[in-house]
């Protein structure tokens, strides 16, 4: 069984990223992503501190913008409206999850659509749809980008993803669209999900809990990308219950290790597109 690590495509996304981010000071740019948090979530602090240090290690700028965690939806419009202006800021990212009484659905129409790194506005995701993807969710393109990285056939591969979230599920099935698989998506009201998953040769497994997709629920040989990130009393792991599945599979990408490792890279390569687009000539 082949480990399908994350950690040399990040290297790889990162060298580049650097070399992008170069050329863009030489011009007198500074590439810089807004991230605006609304009140204080210990798992989006996490993931912006992650994104402070993997920006700072390929030149790109974190300008962090907190608002209070009374925040009323017109403020949190206003920074959204203001960061999206701002011909200083070239991504701007709202980290979620936000305090209750917010509507996020309303609030990412605010981030304009060449600013909108996460791929969250309805303008992205109707180029996704529409077979050119500009920004797409991260996890979603790195676990699209793993599998090509590590050469698993996708064209005309029976491919079952399992989740259908906003962030994962629904922008990595169409991401595999785009790439010619046959996409089956499975989620809480299908059927029969073994019965599915028993029948592809690469499985996507997205679905928040922890050791969900066991050995027998897999084909000899199959393919199998664990999404997840679940904290449990033994540590972090993902959506596969790994020992069962590592005994039949014939890949698995490991967690950690696997999807988690490339997300942070692929988030800032598209600081460096949109700060490239925005700066162009012309
Ligand atoms: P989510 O919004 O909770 O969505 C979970 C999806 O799984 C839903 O579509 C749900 O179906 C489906 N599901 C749940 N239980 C199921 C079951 N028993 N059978 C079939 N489908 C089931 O979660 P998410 O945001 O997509 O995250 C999924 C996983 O990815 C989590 O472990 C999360 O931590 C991880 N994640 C990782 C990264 C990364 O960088 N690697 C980033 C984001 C998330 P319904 O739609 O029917 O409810």
């Amino acid at each position: 069984m082949r480990l399908l690590h994350g950690r040399p495509l990040a290297e790889r996304l990162n060298a580049r990223s650097r070399e992008r981010s170069d050329a863009l000071n030489g011009r007198g740019i500074r590439p810089t992503l807004a991230v605006l948090s609304v009140g204080i979530d210990p798992a989006a602090n996490t993931y912006l501190e992650r994104l402070v240090r993997g920006g700072k290690a390929v030149g790109i700028a974190v300008r962090d913008v907190s608002l209070k965690a009374n925040a009323a939806e017109p403020d949190v419009i206003d920074e959204l409206d203001r960061a999206s202006r701002d011909r200083t800021l070239h991504g701007v990212l709202l980290l979620t999850p936000l305090p209750g009484k917010l509507d996020e659905g309303h609030l990412v129409d605010h981030i304009a659509p060449q600013k909108d790194v996460e791929g969250v506005n309805p303008y992205n995701v109707g180029l996704l749809l529409d077979g050119r993807p500009r920004f797409v969710p991260s996890t979603a393109e790195a676990i699209v980008e793993l599998l090509k990285f590590h050469q698993i056939r996708l064209a005309g591969t029976n491919v079952v993803v399992v989740g259908r979230s906003t962030v994962v599920g629904r922008p990595a099935a169409a991401l595999l669209l785009n790439e010619d698989a046959t996409v089956t998506v499975a989620h809480k009201r299908t059927d029969d999900v073994p019965a599915l998953t028993r029948r592809a040769a690469v499985i996507v497994v997205a679905v928040g809990r922890a050791g969900f997709l066991t050995g027998d629920m897999i084909a000899p040989g199959a393919t199998v990308i664990d999404a997840g990130i679940n904290m449990t009393p033994a540590g972090m792991a993902g959506d596969v219950d790994a020992d069962s599945v590592a005994s039949v599979a014939g890949a698995l990408s490991p967690v950690p290790g696997g999807v988690g490792t490339v997300t942070t890279a692929l988030l800032l390569r598209n600081v460096l597109t949109a700060a490239e687009a925005q700066t162009a000539a012309g």
